[in-house]
């Protein structure tokens, strides 16, 4: 969270300005809140610049409850949906549309995996086996564990689904190319326990008598994310988060900001053999950089000396082992070229 920002929540905790009392203590229901949630609709609705035809939805449960209700309002029976596999939040994505096909008689195929080279990359365009006649095509922008991101959208005819999770709002999108964008807000958009959903009007059906009535987007739809009690601190500080990076210059500006805090890493790593990437340089991701040491006694080493300098949570996730330096939007430049430094330092003694 950007500092100015926890600053402005300290500030605004006791009493929101102007309304007698905290956001934690507002109803819902009150003019006040609504103007929030519709301030923080227009945040996320300007700076991706969304088209009336595609609503923004403010849930709860998680990006690994968008893995179930993706298929679940999208995916009917004789139909197909295509999942692009690059690590394991798409593997477990894949694993719940094949629970929701397999009840209603669709289908879910894997139209690429790069899962025999760790997930090192993203798969080229003539890697990508789509079906025609998919309803959705399912892809993982950004894979947090890995440190891999798609550069650009996969190509295909059928519109994309994609877990955002841990790049939304670090970059421009080609909005036109979505049907459906679900993310946790954690990562650069607020605290945990939201989730941002975005989905084209045109693929929300009617969906099966049984489907509980939460699990239906159009439900969130129809009342504007206050079908029940939504997160309200949550949505709060997401219209907080959208209008410091419209002050940043919107998503170019931010952009711009994650590729030189990420450049300068990987030119750190680039520059020495004793530090060598995980992912393939084309494929590498602007959020997580991922790396290894030449052997996992430095790396714990590596991991505990920086702790104590204050540069905590590098180790890598236990899937990929190694490093791993996640540069969220609120994480600054300064941080970036402290850890360089204190890398190089780190090899000096022990390269
Ligand atoms: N997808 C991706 C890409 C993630 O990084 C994460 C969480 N780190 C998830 C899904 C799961 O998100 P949640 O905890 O919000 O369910």
């Amino acid at each position: 969270m950007p500092t100015a920002i926890l600053q402005q929540i300290q500030n605004e905790i006791f009493e929101l300005p102007g309304a007698g009392m905290s956001i934690l203590e507002m109803s819902h229901r009150s003019k006040r809140f609504e103007d929030i949630l519709a301030s923080a609709e227009n945040g996320v609705r300007q700076l991706l610049a969304l088209p009336e035809n595609y609503h923004v939805l403010f849930l709860q449960g998680g990006a690994s409850l968008q893995f179930s209700m993706a298929p679940m309002n999208l995916l009917f029976e004789g139909e197909g949906a295509d999942y692009i596999l690059t690590g394991g939040w798409s593997q477990k994505a894949l694993k719940e549309a094949h629970k929701v096909a397999d009840e209603r008689g669709a289908k879910v195929r894997v139209a690429s995996s790069t899962q025999s080279e760790k997930f090192a990359r993203i798969p080229r365009p003539d890697e990508l086996d789509l079906d025609a006649n998919a309803r959705f095509v399912h892809f993982t922008s950004n894979n947090t564990l890995f440190g891999t991101q798609w550069q650009s959208e996969p190509q295909c005819a059928a519109p994309l689904a994609c877990d955002a999770s841990s790049d939304i709002m670090s970059r421009p999108l080609d909005i036109q190319k979505y049907g459906l964008i679900y993310a946790g807000a954690q990562k650069n958009l607020g605290p945990a326990g939201v989730t941002l959903v975005i989905i084209r009007d045109d693929l929300l059906r009617e969906t099966p008598k049984n489907l509980a009535t939460m699990l239906d987007y159009k439900t969130h739809v129809k009342t504007h994310s206050l079908y029940n009690t939504p997160n309200t601190f949550g949505i709060y500080v997401i219209d907080v988060v959208c209008q410091w990076i419209e002050e940043l210059g919107g998503l170019k500006g931010i952009a711009r900001r994650n590729e030189e805090k990420a450049q300068i890493l990987y030119d750190a790593i680039d520059a020495t053999d004793f530090y060598r990437g995980h992912a393939a340089p084309d494929s590498r991701s602007k959020m997580n950089v991922t790396f290894r040491l030449p052997n996992e006694e430095l790396e714990k080493q590596f991991v505990k000396e920086a702790t104590a300098h204050d540069l905590d949570g590098l180790k890598g996730h236990r899937d990929v082992g190694g490093l791993r330096a996640s540069l969220y939007n609120a994480f600054p430049l300064e941080g970036v070229h402290a850890l360089v430094e204190f890398m190089r330092e780190f090899e000096t003694k022990n390269g």
